[in-house]
């Protein structure tokens, strides 16, 4: 049988990275994929013969600084676009640098309250940026790592003043529309904060807590760039990276069970009944189906498997892909540029509101991307693919075909009313719903961070408290996905902080 010092099941982004991790300190690691592929949410896929693109993440914000400069993922052949421009297009444009930079098309009295707000809320997000890098702390622990942690964090805040700590408390429970409101009066500028507050998230602007998730988005950094040949390259200069560090990546090989003996991992068998024997395990799919489907209840206690079942994953973003056969026009937007439609806080959280219910709203906001406008070998000569992530689409509704059709067919009309004539250039169109993002890559729900990210599901209660330190109760089990701090996106932090803290032989 063969045998390593860690399996990692999982070749997405943290997978690929925790792996790279572990092999790099000189531990025998096989990396475990089920796809073809190893990607993940980062993989590139033909959808149409001839056009391809990102099969979900499409906008890359990162990836964690650790995580590129040891993976040398420049070296192994990583390249990016030009830092990207968002762009609101219409009669009355306003355009944005990467997702909360200098912002063009404002009258002086917002652009001067846009100026306050983004330096307030910068200044938060500095806050949060370090605590991404950081195992989260446990606040009863007596660990010397934890109160390290716990020190630096509280030391952080006391830095921060009076007036400024109170300020961030109200910042960390109030919901976005009210800071966007109380500040704001550009509906434009307004609508774009709103969507990028709310992306990949199960929550509409007026949703309470909204505002921390913004502020750890803008804590992930705020250039957006798009890779060349589509986020499959990150995903393939993450394999290069984690092979020449030693890891043997098996693609085609879907993990059907985690073995345990006497309670202790000792492997996993794959679906087709290979077993491979290991020390460890880290697992960098979502964490819910680690622990309830390839570990199981018999293994678990009773209060331990109801809390990994009660994690909350419900994805709210679904993926359109538009094979088109010449060039759209969206006035006074460049094809090479980020475009959000995404008109008002209202026109946000309307349409957040019917997937609450299951259902698929009228008017969705998206963000859209061309990669061909980056790199043409996408699509053939003088074609175009449309990359969009259209928001809120259910994960639940009552009849899933009615609900991919109705949601494909509110989305052109959106479009078609940003861009017209754009509809007679489709030749093929592709829309993937969060059930359709879970069947595809088992991320439960289809949620974006493998379970919600949201204040009830962050830090030390992600994926939730007595695993937020990525290891388990049980010996030699790891978890490594976006569903452990701090999340999902192509970043890799996540694996990277579990392979730390599995080196580090940190114990339940
Ligand atoms: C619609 C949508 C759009 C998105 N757009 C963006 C974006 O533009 N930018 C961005 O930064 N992020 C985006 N994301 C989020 C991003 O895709 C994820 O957060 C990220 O892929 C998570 O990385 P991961 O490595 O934790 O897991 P994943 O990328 O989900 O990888 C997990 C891997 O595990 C494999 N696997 C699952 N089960 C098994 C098994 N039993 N055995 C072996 N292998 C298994 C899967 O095949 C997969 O390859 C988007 C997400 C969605 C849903």
């Amino acid at each position: 049988m063969p045998s390593s010092d860690v399996i990692v099941i999982g070749g997405g982004p943290n997978g690929l990275a925790a792996a790279t991790r572990l092999a790099q300190s000189g531990r025998r690691v096989t990396l475990v994929e089920a796809q073809p592929q190893v990607g993940g949410g980062a993989a590139t896929t033909e959808f149409h013969t001839g056009y391809r693109t990102s099969a979900l993440a499409h906008i890359l914000q990162g990836p964690d600084a650790r995580v590129a400069s040891a993976m040398k993922l420049d070296a192994h052949g990583l390249r990016l676009s030009t830092p990207l421009t968002t762009a609101v297009p219409g009669i009355d444009p306003l355009t944005m640098q990467g997702t909360f930079g200098k912002v063009s098309g404002l009258a002086a009295t917002d652009l001067a309250a846009w100026s306050e707000l983004q330096e307030r809320l910068t200044r938060f997000a500095r806050l949060l940026a370090p605590m991404r890098q950081m195992t989260p702390p446990r606040p009863a622990a007596k660990a010397g790592n934890d109160l390290w942690n716990l020190g630096k964090l509280g030391l952080s805040l006391r830095s921060m003043g009076k007036v400024e700590f109170r300020e961030l408390l109200r910042m960390l429970l109030i919901n976005v529309a009210d800071v966007l409101e109380d500040d704001l009066t550009d509906d434009r500028l307004m609508g774009l904060l709103a969507f990028d507050a709310t992306l990949g998230a199960w929550a509409g602007p007026r949703s309470p807590n909204s505002l921390i998730v913004y502020l750890n988005r803008i804590a992930a950094g705020e250039t957006l760039t798009l890779p060349m040949g589509g986020m499959g390259s990150v995903a393939a200069a993450m394999r290069k990276a984690a092979e020449a560090a030693g890891v043997t990546v098996l693609t085609g090989s879907p993990v059907d069970r985690i073995d345990m003996a006497a309670d202790i991992v000792i492997g996993v068998t794959l679906a087709n009944g290979e077993n491979f024997a290991a020390g460890a395990v880290l697992s960098a799919i979502c964490p819910r189906r680690t622990l309830e489907t390839l570990v199981g209840p018999r293994y678990l206690d009773t209060g331990f498997i109801r809390r990994a079942r009660a994690i909350k994953s419900r994805g709210g973003a679904a993926k359109l892909h538009l094979a088109l056969t010449g060039a759209p026009h969206f006035p006074a937007a460049d094809l090479t540029w980020r475009i959000v439609l995404a008109p008002s806080v209202n026109a946000v959280e309307n349409a957040f509101n019917p997937v609450k219910y299951g259902e698929v709203p009228d008017a969705p906001v998206m963000e859209i991307t061309f990669p061909t406008a980056h790199d043409p070998s996408l699509a053939p000569s003088g074609h175009h693919v449309l990359s969009a992530v259209v928001q809120f689409a259910p994960h639940a509704p009552k009849d899933r075909d009615a609900a991919r059709a109705q949601m494909l067919q509110n989305t052109l009309n959106v479009l078609e009313t940003a861009a017209p004539g754009l509809r007679p250039l489709i030749a093929h169109a592709e829309i993937l719903m969060p059930y359709d993002i879970e069947d595809r890559f088992g991320m439960s729900g289809g949620s974006w961070h493998h379970g919600d990210l949201a204040v009830e599901q962050m830090l030390f209660l992600r994926p939730f408290a007595g695993v937020s330190q990525y290891n388990t109760p049980i010996p030699g089990l790891w978890l490594g996905g976006a569903g452990s701090h701090p999340g999902g996106g192509i970043s890799g932090a996540a694996g990277w902080n579990a392979a730390t803290q599995l080196l580090q032989g940190a114990k339940p």
